[in-house]
């Protein structure tokens, strides 16, 4: 039951967006689920596909080290620069 409301408030989140997009002309974009935004180092490109979701701080072998979030943000930020 708690699964199928949380499945509820999410699409209805996505549909407040959507509409408050269209209404101040803003571009809405959503990516796929599976976009590998928390494991893509937002540097070099590299996927580290053990990024466990304790890991906070993500460190990748070309030498970033940055909050696993903000990681994340860049790589949805590239993504919507490329897809526009
Ligand atoms: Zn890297």
């Amino acid at each position: 039951m708690a699964k199928a409301i949380a499945k509820q408030k999410l699409y209805e989140l996505i549909r407040q967006m959507k509409y408050k997009c269209e209404k101040y002309g803003i571009t809405f974009m959503q990516v796929s689920r599976f976009f590998p935004s928390s494991k893509t180092c937002s540097s070099c490109g590299q996927i580290k596909l053990d990024l466990k979701l304790l890991d906070r701080i993500y460190k990748c072998d070309c030498g970033l080290e940055i909050d696993r979030d903000y990681n994340a943000a860049l790589n949805l930020a590239k993504f919507g620069k490329l897809a526009d």
